[in-house]
């Protein structure tokens, strides 16, 4: 098989979480690329989740975009249903959706930890929950989970969503255990810093310490991440399961 099959995604239908922009938008375009049925999930981007459509469609695949809140199961069902009606079931779920709402531990409130756990590992059950039996039904179904280096590493200002990223090892792991016997995957992909709104909102002096810390002397690019998250996406991962993949410039954890 070609090392990078441009239309090795045809007949497998995708659900990006959190694909309006950022890492997700990326991971989403090139799954269209490689001729995949990909649905753009955002919360409140539509603009921005309609040119990704729009993008997909001109690639050459095939892609809806869907609003949920993947913190809210709800939402996640109404979303499942209208993939249902537009491509069938889902072949690769990439929980991509993350938020942070950093602060040191001492000024963190409750609130500020339960918002970060509902969307980062609240939205991650509700739709690995919706999507599981697809995957695991699935012709080597791929779960993939965008997790982070400060879950590895822990972050200065991040109790919550360190412990949010590092949550998914054992989440991965396990369901990984729990897809292996029909042959399908789940993979953790973790990043290190990348250039997106999320990375915008760290103030210089912060960003300046990170990158003294990161050996290859750079921020990742969103196209460093996606070229992983496809290669997880397609048969050529098949013996691959339950693995962190760290994509972080070098950064030790
Ligand atoms: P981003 O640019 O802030 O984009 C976040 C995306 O998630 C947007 O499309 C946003 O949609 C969506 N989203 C947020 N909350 C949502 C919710 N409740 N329901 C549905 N969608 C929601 O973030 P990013 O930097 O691309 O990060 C993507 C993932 O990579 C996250 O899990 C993040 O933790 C992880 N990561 C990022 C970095 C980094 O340095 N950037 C490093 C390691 C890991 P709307 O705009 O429509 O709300």
């Amino acid at each position: 098989m070609a090392v990078d099959d441009h239309s090795s995604m045809e007949d497998r239908t995708c659900l990006v979480t959190g694909s309006s922009k950022g890492i997700g938008r990326g991971i989403a375009e090139n799954l269209g690329e490689h001729g995949a049925d990909v649905v753009v999930n955002y919360r409140s981007s539509e603009a921005a989740a309609n040119a990704v459509k729009d993008n997909i469609q001109e690639s050459g695949g095939d892609a809806i975009a869907v609003q949920a809140d993947v913190s809210n199961l709800d939402e996640v069902r109404a979303m499942y249903e209208d993939v249902q009606n537009a491509f069938g079931n889902i072949d690769v779920l990439v929980n991509n959706a993350g938020i942070t709402v950093d602060k040191k531990f001492e000024n963190m409130t409750r609130e500020d930890w339960d918002r970060v756990v509902e969307v980062n590992l609240g939205g991650v059950f509700n739709c690995t929950k919706v999507c599981f039996e697809d995957i695991r039904q699935a012709h080597e179904g791929r779960l993939i989970n965008i997790s982070s280096v400060v879950g590895q590493q822990g972050n200065y200002g991040q109790a919550n969503y360190a412990t949010t990223k590092s949550g998914l090892f054992g989440f991965t792991r396990t369901l990984a255990l729990e897809l292996a016997r029909e042959g399908s995957t789940a993979n953790c992909v973790a990043p290190g810093f990348v250039k997106t709104d999320m990375l915008e909102s760290v103030p210089d002096r912060v960003k300046e310490n990170i990158l003294e810390r990161i050996p290859l002397n750079r921020f990742a690019e969103v196209e460093d991440v996606v070229s992983m998250v496809t290669f997880v996406a397609q048969e050529q991962s098949s013996y691959m399961t339950g693995q962190v993949l760290g994509v972080n410039g070098g950064m030790e954890w």
